[in-house]
């Protein structure tokens, strides 16, 4: 992480919004490092757990909504169990998420935001997951055609990977529940 190449905004308004959005004390954080310590992705983060709360707290906006790590984040929810201070870095990443969406600052470097609306429009659609139809989506809106195809012979084989799926009824009821869900965050999911 580079601190010093990030736009700094006074940090009361940026952190007070992260800490309503996440329904967290960021402010209590000791920088003890458990949360890093016990995370399974930090190897490879860009920011890790505890410097992404720091960073909440000086309020650097554009380097924290910027970074991979808030969507490569599993929410296993280690760092929240291992905290001394309760702090919720799960639910920081989830709001930072959603703002990094709305401002447009969406990280081009990871893939995962790709996966993500790939597998909730398939959900909404068929009421169920299409791994077959969500790995093509994936793989031609990343243009990765031909990354892991080794393991495809093996997945069909042994029926991980079935070619069709039925929809399940209820798709005027999953668009309902899609729209209370955008609407509940402004019309931006
Ligand atoms: S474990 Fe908790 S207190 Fe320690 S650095 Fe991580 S967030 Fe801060
Ligand atoms: S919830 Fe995210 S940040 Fe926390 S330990 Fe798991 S992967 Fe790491």
């Amino acid at each position: 992480m580079n601190a010093s190449s990030a736009t700094a905004l006074p940090s009361g308004g940026f952190l007070a919004e992260v800490e309503k959005q996440s329904q967290g004390n960021l402010s209590a954080c000791l920088q003890c490092k458990k949360c890093t310590s016990g995370c399974p992705v930090a190897g490879w983060a860009d920011i890790k757990p505890h410097e992404l709360v720091r960073l909440a707290q000086f309020g650097l906006q554009d380097e924290l909504l910027g970074s991979r790590m808030i969507w490569e984040c599993t929410s296993c929810q280690t760092c929240v169990t291992r905290c001394p201070q309760q702090v919720d870095i799960a639910s920081l990443n989830d709001a930072l998420r959603r703002m990094s969406r709305r401002a447009s600052q969406v990280n081009r470097k990871t893939t995962v935001p790709a996966f993500n609306d790939i597998f909730l429009r398939t959900v909404k659609k068929r009421g169920r997951m299409f791994e077959a139809g969500l790995m093509a989506s994936f793989k031609l809106r990343t243009m990765q055609l031909f990354s892991d195809m080794g393991k495809l012979p093996m997945m069909l084989w042994k029926g991980k990977m079935p070619l069709w799926s039925a929809k399940v009824k209820g798709r005027k009821e999953r668009e309902a529940l899609f729209r209370r869900v955008r609407d509940m965050d402004g019309g931006h999911s």
